[in-house]
């Protein structure tokens, strides 16, 4: 039988989140592991691939997306962040916004050189830098705000520092950034050579009055980085992986020779319906409300039980830090609440390259039915 006698990641497996997932089917729990909803997407967007398709958008579309889809994402850009992007050079449009940041590294890390990643850390990061044989350079946030500490940023750059990766709304703890870290990172990267790459696919769903601080927001580091996204996260529909990248005229200039021949173009039917649905403004304006109330429908639930919140200001997570008895570390503590409770979560020490602290703080995702929620609640209070 042939063997590859070598793995260019010999460290990983199955991903967290795909092996709490398949605990969960096993044990039929509810499943606030995993980020995606459980709930409908909008009919009328399903409407318009269908349309899309029936009008003929079947083939191929322009390599860097479909041309309409580039221009109405920087009117959108435009009117949301007050920035002027040039849809022709500066947007590109991905399958997903993992792949965004895979191409992105992609383009331009080098063997040796050094990438800034805070943890906990999504978990596409540290091996799409792996496969590019440059090296993370862990910055840790601590709990309960994770705050990013601009001090240790600034020991941990070097000569070989090529990019630092942020995050917000943050994946797993719901921490944003504020004005005052843009400027800092914007400080911190001026008259050097530091890409900057920042994960946004949660950009809409921010809560309590916060406003998102896009990269776009800031045209120093738009300059010099990638602002990455993601339909699947605005629209409901994670299972369609779509989203786009926007970055500097000489960056994005890279990142389409990455992009051009690993996917060449992506869906068109999509495409061609969000370009039209991008004028129904409303549909992304109003999500963080509505993700918030899911988000507070569950705190209120979770009253009940032996866990404890950590602020969450965006995305589709809170954290809890268990208070009970257990002494089970957090991952040996979400498997065991699979299979008694039959609620699965994501154990917070999965996203740090070392497990992390022997935490039991736990990722509960609300992006739920409000009875979904009330039902895992209740499990738990038991
Ligand atoms: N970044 C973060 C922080 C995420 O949580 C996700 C969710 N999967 C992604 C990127 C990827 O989004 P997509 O599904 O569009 O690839
Ligand atoms: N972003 C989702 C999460 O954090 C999962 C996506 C995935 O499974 N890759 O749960």
């Amino acid at each position: 039988m042939f063997s590859l006698p070598y793995s260019k990641l010999p460290n990983i497996g199955l991903t967290i989140f795909s092996e709490m997932s398949q605990l969960a089917a096993q044990y039929n729990a509810i499943n606030l592991g995993q980020g995606f909803p459980d709930y409908p997407m909008d009919d009328n967007l399903i409407a318009a691939v269908n349309k899309a398709m029936q009008d003929g958008n079947n083939q191929y579309t322009h390599t860097n997306g479909y041309p309409l889809l580039r221009q109405k994402l920087a009117e959108k850009v435009a009117e949301l962040y007050q920035t002027n992007v040039n849809p022709e050079t500066q947007i590109t449009v991905t399958p997903g916004g993992t792949y965004a940041i895979y191409s992105a590294l992609t383009s331009f890390l080098l063997p040796g050189d050094e990438v800034i990643v805070f943890e906990p850390a999504y978990d596409s990061y540290v091996p799409n830098i792996e496969l590019c044989q440059a090296i993370p350079v862990f910055v840790r946030l601590e709990a309960p705000d994770f705050q990013i500490p601009w001090q240790t940023v600034r020991e941990k750059i070097s000569p070989k520092t090529k990019a630092i990766i942020v995050n917000s709304p943050h994946n797993p703890t719901g921490s944003v950034l504020s004005a005052q870290d843009m400027e800092t990172l914007t400080e911190i990267t001026r008259d050097t050579s530091i890409i900057v790459i920042l994960d946004e696919v949660y950009e809409h769903l921010i809560f309590d009055d916060k406003k998102h601080e896009s990269l776009l927001r800031y045209p120093e580091l738009l300059e010099r980085g990638f602002a990455c996204f993601s339909f699947g996260k605005t629209y409901n529909c994670t299972g369609w992986k779509l989203g786009y990248a926007i970055g500097g005229e000489a960056l994005m200039k890279e990142f389409r020779k990455v992009h051009q021949f690993n996917v060449f173009s992506c869906f068109t039917p999509t495409q061609v319906a969000f370009a039209h649905f991008l004028d129904n403004k409303s549909a992304y304006l109003e999500l963080g409300k509505k993700m918030q109330a899911k988000r507070d429908f569950l705190l209120e639930k979770m009253k009940a039980t032996e866990f404890e919140p950590l602020p969450s200001f965006g995305g589709y997570f809170q954290c809890y830090q268990y208070n009970g008895e257990r002494k089970e570390t957090g991952i040996e503590l979400a498997k065991i609440i699979t299979q008694e409770k039959k609620v699965t979560t994501i154990p917070v020490s999965a996203f740090y390259h070392d497990g992390g602290s022997p935490n039991q703080i736990l990722r509960f995702c609300f992006c739920k039915k409000e009875e979904t929620l009330e039902e895992a609640a209740w499990r738990l209070s038991r």
